[in-house]
């Protein structure tokens, strides 16, 4: 559906700056049946920036439930790499805000439970919500509370009545996912706890222009989050953004901390990221337009490489089924044309079809087996983690090519 006014201040001045075609969803993975069906569904993958506010957001947004209801497989914490973000985040948390044993800790977006595990070890009580049936399903087996529902200002009135306020409340990559964001600040108005935190983690739009992801542009991700537009949305809704911490997790991820307005003290580190955004020139038509010239410049690089290859009659795979991968390889239009086969980690995946490109995907095993003579890295914020699990590979003379922020054969 066309979104004709952004969702941070209603502005119908918007401007397309970016367009990666039409794409089906980014974590659709199909089984063999759902591809002889046939029915896969594509929308078109555009961004526009609001020109009244600077918030950047998709034209056209998919509804919720197509995106994280049943057919959902993506898992957070599976990589380690996530494991120790997860578990350094929880520990900051409960130091910083005195957790005990009495405070209870809502994550949105819980998915298999990996946060509310860390929380746990500490102590404290944990609920998740999450609309996702498989990866609650997970949660709840792996001892995590879990409401499988979509989060709302119903299901927040609902919360409090059962378990009380809470004293803090994450998102993980979960805000840029969120269409009605005054929705969002409802609920969580409801059922955060008078002098609660609600923390937001989400990446920067900014990481995302300077180097060059792209990829990280799915219809998941409705909006691309900038500090600015951001605070003064927060600011109307009686929140603030009272601190930000920066994390390289994904390629560069925020840690935003939200309280209502005047409850805490404002640190520095709100307005000098403003700052480095306008410094930037970020909220320019001018400086989006030369990074979708860059975008479509990695593109021809990359096929180029991918060409080369095959004429040598070079076998090349992909590691890492992760969304992301599924931008790249449908706007550069990489099928098994050029790659053979995909491996990953997660169960749920292996045996399915990424979504558009329909290429199958199978455990590392195989690759370690079949020895391609290339592997591309798709999930490349995972590079180190996924080339040292291949390390069997590497050491047997096989080459990666990583694809962004530029094209790179180690
Ligand atoms: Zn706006």
């Amino acid at each position: 559906m066309k979104k004709t006014f952004c969702r941070m201040c209603k502005s119908k001045k918007l401007r397309k700056f970016l367009d990666l075609g039409n794409q089906p969803l980014s974590d659709g993975f199909l089984t063999k049946e759902m591809i002889n069906l046939g029915k896969e569904k594509k929308y078109p993958l555009q961004v526009c920036m609001c020109m009244n506010c600077g918030n950047l957001q998709l034209a056209h947004t998919v509804p919720a439930n197509e995106m994280f209801g049943d057919n959902y497989l993506y898992e957070s914490g599976i990589t380690k790499a996530v494991k120790t973000h997860f578990a350094g985040l929880a520990e900051e948390l409960c130091k910083e805000f005195s957790l005990g044993k009495d405070t209870l800790v809502i994550d949105i977006g819980s998915n298999v439970g990996a946060l509310l595990e860390s929380f746990k070890e500490h102590g404290t009580k944990v609920l998740g919500i999450d609309p996702a049936s498989r990866v609650a399903k997970i949660a709840v087996a792996r001892g995590v509370p879990t409401i499988n529902e979509f989060f709302s200002y119903e299901l927040a009135r609902k919360i409090v009545q059962e378990y009380g306020h809470a004293k803090i409340i994450t998102g993980t990559n979960v805000f840029a996912h969120i269409d009605d964001l005054y929705g969002l600040m409802e609920g969580i108005n409801e059922l955060l706890d008078k002098d609660g935190v609600f923390v937001v983690e989400v990446p920067h739009f900014l990481e995302l222009v300077n180097n060059l992801e792209y990829d990280t542009i799915y219809h998941e991700h409705a909006s691309y989050i900038l500090i600015k537009p951001t605070q003064a949305f927060l600011q109307k809704q009686g929140f603030e953004i009272f601190k930000i911490k920066k994390t390289s997790m994904h390629g560069g991820t925020l840690r935003i901390f939200i309280a209502r307005q005047k409850t805490r003290p404002v640190s520095d580190s709100v307005k000098e990221i403003i700052e480095i955004e306008k410094k930037q020139k970020i909220f320019s038509l001018k400086k989006l337009k030369q990074f979708a010239g860059k975008v479509k410049q990695q593109k021809k690089e990359l096929i180029k490489l991918l060409t080369k290859l095959k004429k040598q009659k070079k076998k090349i795979v992909g590691a890492g089924a992760a969304a992301k991968g599924n931008t790249l390889l449908n706007y550069c239009k990489i099928n098994t044309n050029f790659l053979g086969y995909i491996t990953d980690k997660s169960e749920l995946k292996i045996g399915r079809y990424t979504p558009g490109t329909h290429i199958p995907i199978y455990n590392d095993q195989k690759l370690l087996e079949d020895m391609p003579d290339y592997v591309l890295i798709l999930a490349w914020n995972f590079a180190e983690e996924i080339m040292h699990n291949l390390s069997a590979y590497k050491e047997k003379g096989g080459k990666f090519v990583i694809p962004i922020p530029l094209v790179e054969v180690v």
